[in-house]
């Protein structure tokens, strides 16, 4: 066989098995393993690699779109200073994700604006760094996605949605009262991922008062007895920090200093 028909029979059997980058990246691989007088396994170990680094950024991709994040916020943009009520120490262990190991849940719970969202979602990113299948809802999208299935006959396919992802961030429980409806699903959610898989929960209720929240008290406790069972609580009673902001902000002007444009 001649050197250009091997070449394009490798071509296009790097096509065949969907190798896109290899096939692109070929005939600048072979020129170089020529000039470099690479051996057989270093060219192909070089062809291979290029493959693999494709393969690995689609995936990431792929995790990032699913994923559903509403802000890009990392762990390292927190400003623990600003929330002495948070175990920093606590949340770098976290961000190690080895609770996700034996499915350990993570619950945040404060007032609007201490930060509870962005910590969940400095959680997820780190998660999906690790290339982890993450998924970001809030409570009242789960809410409202498990109703639309109920009306739809899909509750087994979403229940089955939400069991899937490796780390489950539910924000903002609590701020709406769910129906009862609602709160079967949260529970059924909660329930089929105990001891399984971890879930990251925001809420502004104080545990003791998540019976409002729920027609049913008994499923409530129910609830939160799967949560907790396995559970790091962080309990931030800190300023709203956008609220400190604007505080920072007033002082300044009470003191006829400017203000500083960039807070
Ligand atoms: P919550 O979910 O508790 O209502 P968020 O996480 O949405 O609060 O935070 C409100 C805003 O303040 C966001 O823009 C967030 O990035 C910012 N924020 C809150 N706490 C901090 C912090 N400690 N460091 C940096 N930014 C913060
Ligand atoms: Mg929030």
């Amino acid at each position: 066989m001649s050197e250009n028909s091997t070449y394009q029979k490798l071509r296009s059997h790097l096509a065949y098995l969907r190798l896109a980058a290899a096939a692109e990246a070929l005939p600048g691989e072979l020129d170089h393993a020529a000039k470099a007088k690479l051996g057989h396994s270093a060219f192909l170990e070089r062809l291979l690699d290029i493959e693999v680094a494709a393969t690995e950024l689609r995936r990431k991709a792929g995790l990032e779109r699913f994923a559903s994040l509403p802000a890009p916020w990392r762990l390292d943009d927190f400003d623990f200073d600003a929330q002495p009520a948070i175990d920093r120490k606590l949340v770098n262990e976290l961000a190690t994700l080895r609770f996700l190991e034996d499915a350990t849940n993570v619950l945040f719970i404060g007032p609007p604006g201490v930060g509870k969202t962005m910590l969940a979602i400095g959680l997820a990113r780190a998660s999906i760094d690790a290339g982890y299948r993450t998924y970001y809802t809030t409570a009242a999208d789960l809410a409202a996605r498990c109703h639309r299935a109920a009306i739809e006959g899909r509750w087994a396919t979403t229940m089955r949605f939400f069991a899937g992802p490796r780390l489950l961030i539910i924000d903002e429980v609590g701020y709406l009262p769910l129906a009862s409806e609602a709160a079967a699903a949260l529970f059924q959610v909660v329930t089929q991922r105990y001891l399984k898989s971890s879930i990251v929960m925001t809420t502004n209720l104080g545990i003791s008062s998540w019976a409002k929240i729920f027609d049913d008290p008994t499923v409530a406790a129910a609830m939160l007895d799967r949560l907790l069972h396995r559970s790091v609580v962080f309990n931030i009673d800190g300023d709203s920090y956008r609220m400190r902001a604007h505080r920072a902000r007033a002082d300044k002007l009470r003191k006829g200093v400017k203000p500083d444009r960039t807070t």
